[in-house]
């Protein structure tokens, strides 16, 4: 062997990503260990980094095992390796963290417990056996509890807990599961649970646990302290429990989530394919919609009118000790009142939530940043977004090319907001709606708290060009930054390509319930030739009058009307459809004159709405509890075959308008003719995923362009969104989707963001 190999050398490693919280430290110790190299290694507020020294050979096979085995939380973006002289030191340590100026690290999403930590939990000879905090590196709760960069346990709310002896042994040896595991805790020191009743009245038990699950098999209303905020549990299958949790929570039709302890559990009321199952099992346990099994068993009431049922596993010790062995399943939703942000706070949950539940199970460790259940749905194979919250947040979507710092304001529904750091676009938890005080609150407080943790000082704000959102009015407020405003629907299409990592022009179908048009009318069945720096809006549907503005979101019934009136005139009343029956004659009467004489009828060219009036239409429903309910309830009826589609037909003069009359009176004719709602529903789908294919092709044939990207609400509907993919593909289409954040509004900030640096650039 030549002397040289042999030699010492010195290597300093700059590693970025995901490398905090994650066990990188303990893996980089153990690898360094392992092949006899000296130096150390820092949390730093960029990543980690690494000095090494020892041979050359060596030292290049710990830079190749670095990214081949780092473990299974972290992710790495960059490793910077500079040749360094060697110091002569010896050993390998861990040394303390250390502020840097240019403070930048990305920080681990809260992860569900881990396979060695349940066995500790469920293990009566463990220290740690039903102690409902047990966390190590490789799981616990990350982001909700993080105030501060670099995450260390003084810039977290476990700063209140001093480790105990053992603990702390843990937490120092580096071979150790739970070496610096910031959230470290056991029942000696750590964070402890309790149980009031709705006075506030603490409750005497030694295992407030067990408690909570006595109250719950008497029927009672729980309220949960969990890891992102509170959730209101009762027994799934109690059908009075759950009656009694939707009265009190004002929550009267939309679906409520379930946990089970696990996929036998789940089986037994829900379809599991292979995919769904990888879903249900992942580390960010998402509410997973899964297919109503033929043995439903559970409550009706919670899931009504819906083919699907949203389902989780359990994500903390905590839901586990509550659920395994003494439920099929838990309601568990989100601990607030209708569309108030949920609770994270003990006092707070007391006083919002003191008239819906009856006990409250609450724990000192503190939540900083709320953080609702994330919710997804397999569709061709692939995850869909209903909303992207906890586990996946604050893991950044991976740009293409690098963006200036940029604050996305988002939209008003479903709220998320983008912030910008080189090639990384940071979407946040879900908000809500923007319609109260307190989700505003939320707003401001999760902006300012994902500038801090992230390190970002904007330079732009973008925001949607509607004058009267929120989101808009804040955006506004920060004179002095470059502001942006952006169409809605732009930026429901450029969110797409962004996340596929597409720049060149794309045929945007933009299909949702309403965004602000750059002409001032409501859109909302748009296609739009799309780059990142503009757009030409080449074809929509036809607007037809939304008799009462946003009444007619509530009442999809003057939708329907709307459409009649557009497609026969005043004859339609002479149809006969059962629909018209059920309406009042002075109701009636006066929405046909708001409509002649255009009277607070807005007119809108959303695809939406056309769902809604259809739905209304069909006799499915005239008035909505929620948003959209009127055309799930339209899709989850559809048959499996529709064999047949109705007549389209569209106008082309300075740009194609998609007629809908057509399709109204072919589905006026069948529900004449007794067909079943069944079809009418499958013939609908069909029709528009022929009509927009043909439409896709007249487009090509003129523009040459061969990418659609398929964005908005509207393409939450499964049957849309399989049928068009599959229809557009088969004409030699690149179809490209989301999977990476929601098609509905809560990932339109991603949009925001790029068509921001797009246009300054430009
Ligand atoms: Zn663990
Ligand atoms: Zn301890
Ligand atoms: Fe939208």
């Amino acid at each position: 062997m030549k002397k040289g190999c042999l030699q010492k050398e010195a290597r300093k490693l700059r590693v970025e990503g995901i490398v905090q919280g994650v066990g990188f430290r303990p893996f980089v110790y153990q690898l360094a260990t392992k092949l006899g190299l000296d130096g150390q290694v820092a949390n730093t507020s960029t990543g980690v980094t690494i000095w090494l020294e020892g041979p050359a050979a060596a030292m290049e096979k710990f830079a190749e095992a670095l990214t081949s085995h780092s473990p299974p939380l972290s992710h790495i973006t960059q490793v910077d390796i500079q040749k360094r002289s060697p110091t002569g030191c010896s050993g390998f340590t861990i040394t303390q963290s250390r502020e840097n100026a240019q403070r930048f690290t990305l920080i681990s999403p809260d992860v569900s417990i881990c396979d060695d930590c349940k066995k500790e939990l469920f293990d009566p000879q463990d220290r740690r056996f039903r102690y409902p905090f047990i966390n190590c590196t490789n799981c616990g709760p990350r982001y909700t509890i993080i105030d501060d960069i670099p995450y260390d346990r003084p810039k977290t709310c476990m700063r209140h807990f001093k480790m105990c002896e053992n603990c702390q042994a843990e937490y120092d040896d580096p071979l150790d599961r739970r070496f610096h595991a910031q959230p470290n805790a056991c029942p000696i020191c750590g964070p402890q649970v309790t149980i009031y009743d709705r006075n506030q009245k603490h409750m005497d038990t030694s295992d407030p646990i067990e408690t909570a699950v006595s109250c719950l098999k008497d029927g009672f209303v729980v309220a949960v302290k969990g890891l992102g905020g509170f959730h209101l549990v009762v027994d799934a299958e109690n059908s009075k429990a759950v009656e009694t949790l939707r009265r009190r929570k004002h929550r009267e039709e939309k679906p409520l989530a379930v946990m089970s302890g696990d996929l036998e559990r789940v089986r037994q009321y829900a379809y599991v394919s292979q995919k769904e199952q990888t879903l249900l099992e992942s580390s960010q346990r998402p509410i997973v919609l899964l297919k109503k099994h033929t043995s439903y068993m559970l409550a009706p009431g919670v899931s009504p009118r819906n083919q699907n049922i949203g389902v989780m596993l359990p994500y903390t010790p905590l839901h586990y000790l509550l659920v395994t062995g003494h439920f099929t399943a838990l309601v568990m939703t989100s601990g607030n009142l209708s569309e108030e942000p949920i609770a994270i706070d003990n006092q707070d949950a007391f006083a919002r939530l003191g008239r819906i539940a009856d006990y409250f199970m609450v724990h000192n460790r503190d939540i900083y940043l709320r953080s609702d259940d994330s919710v997804v749905q397999s569709v061709e194979g692939r995850p869909r977004f209903f909303r992207r919250s906890r586990g996946y947040v604050p893991v950044p979507v991976f740009l293409k090319r690098a963006l200036k710092p940029i604050l996305a304001c988002g939209a008003e529904l479903k709220n998320t907001v983008c912030l910008t750091r080189g090639r990384h676009a940071f979407l946040s938890q879900h908000i809500g709606d923007l319609e109260n005080l307190a989700t505003y609150d939320f707003y401001e407080m999760t902006i300012d708290h994902l500038k801090r943790i992230l390190s970002i000082e904007p330079e732009i704000v973008v925001h949607d060009m509607h004058p009267d959102y929120l989101s808009t009015q804040y955006a506004k407020q920060l004179s002095q930054l470059t502001r942006v405003e952006v169409q809605h629907h732009h930026a429901h299409i450029v969110s797409c390509m962004a996340e596929n990592h597409v720049a060149e022009p794309v045929i945007g179908l933009s299909f949702d319930g309403t965004g602000f048009g750059s002409d001032g009318s409501i859109w909302g069945g748009e296609v739009l030739i799309s780059r990142f720096d503009g757009f030409e809006r080449v074809a929509h549907r036809s607007p037809v009058p939304m008799p009462g503005g946003t009444a007619a979101i509530r009442e999809p019934w003057r939708m329907a009307v709307s459409y009649l009136y557009r497609a026969y005139g005043k004859r339609f009343l002479n149809r006969r459809l059962s629909f018209l029956d059920t309406l009042n004659e002075t109701q009636l009467s006066i929405i046909m004159e708001m409509i002649e004489k255009d009277i607070n009828s807005p007119s809108t060219s959303s695809l939406g709405r056309f769902f809604d009036g259809i739905a209304a239409l069909a006799g499915i429903r005239s008035q909505v509890a929620f948003e959209g309910q009127a055309a799930m309830e339209l899709e989850m009826l559809a048959a499996t075959s529709a064999g047949e589609c109705y007549e389209y037909a569209w106008s082309h003069d300075r740009r194609i308008q998609v007629d809908p009359d057509p399709i109204i009176r072919g589905i006026v004719k069948d529900i004449e003719h007794g067909i079943a709602t069944e079809l009418v529903s499958a013939k609908f789908h069909a029709t528009l995923i022929a009509l927009f294919t043909d439409l896709c092709l007249a487009i090509q044939k003129q523009s040459g362009l061969s990418i659609v990207a398929l964005s908005g609400g509207c393409f939450q509907n499964a049957i849309l969104l399989s049928g068009l993919c599959r229809s557009l593909q088969k004409r030699g289409f690149q179809v490209l989707t989301h999977e990476k954040v929601p098609a509905n509004d809560g990932g339109i900030a991603l949009g925001q963001a790029l068509i921001a640096d797009a246009m300054l650039a430009r």
